[in-house]
């Protein structure tokens, strides 16, 4: 990573350029935002705590040890009200190393098979950090787990998760009606409320 990059931008520690473009969009260019690859950091941020505040954080610390520049990281898990709150913070891995996303649905599917309760949330976390103070955000979605797949929008769970008050899953929603509701537009809502009110 470029330790000489200093300078107002906050940066992201993500590689994901859409999870970029969400939070520059809600933030309307007031705070600019910079993610990873401008920095030219390529490898995989450490992600080995066992909640996603843990993670959240431990991404963010890693990332303003090598720049010092004021940063934040997000981890989100959808929890499982019937399977104890998995997936969790093991969303991503939850049928394997690969990171397949049908097959963590299968199996979130197999498990759910003849169980009545299928509640379930998508819950957001974003640690932010400056050098002199840590704060954490939070984001939730209520919803219900489907009896199938359902629509092609969006990615990882989204074909199985039916937001509260909503008969279509996220996977047939629009991004837009998507990020209206979404675990991570509320958490980043409540960090632009933060980084607005001159918390930077
Ligand atoms: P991350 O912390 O944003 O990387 O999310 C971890 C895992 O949670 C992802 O690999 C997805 O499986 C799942 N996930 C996160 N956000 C969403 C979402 O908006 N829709 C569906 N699945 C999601």
């Amino acid at each position: 990573m470029n330790v000489y990059f200093r300078c107002m931008n906050i940066i992201f520690a993500s590689q994901n350029p859409n999870k970029i473009r969400e939070i520059n969009s809600i933030l309307e260019g007031k705070i600019n935002i910079v993610g990873l690859d401008p920095l030219l950091f390529k490898n995989e941020l450490p992600e080995t705590g066992n909640t996603l505040e843990a993670n959240a954080l431990q991404k963010a610390r890693f990332v303003f040890a090598a720049t010092g520049n004021a940063c934040f990281a997000d981890d989100t898990g959808l929890e499982i009200e019937s399977l104890n709150g998995r997936p969790g913070v093991f969303s991503a891995r939850y049928a394997g190393e690969e990171k397949n996303a049908d097959r963590n649905m299968e199996k979130i599917l197999e498990e759910l098979a003849n169980i009545k309760n299928r509640s379930a949330q998508f819950r957001t976390v974003i640690a932010y950090l400056n050098g002199t103070e840590e704060k954490l955000f939070e984001g939730i979605v209520k919803g219900e787990i489907a009896n199938m797949k359902v629509g092609s929008n969006g990615f990882g769970y989204d074909p199985i998760f039916i937001p509260e008050g909503q008969s279509k899953s996220f996977a047939e929603m629009d991004l837009e009606k998507k990020n209206t509701i979404s675990h991570r537009a509320r958490a980043f809502q409540k960090f632009k409320l933060f980084l607005l009110s001159g918390n930077i």
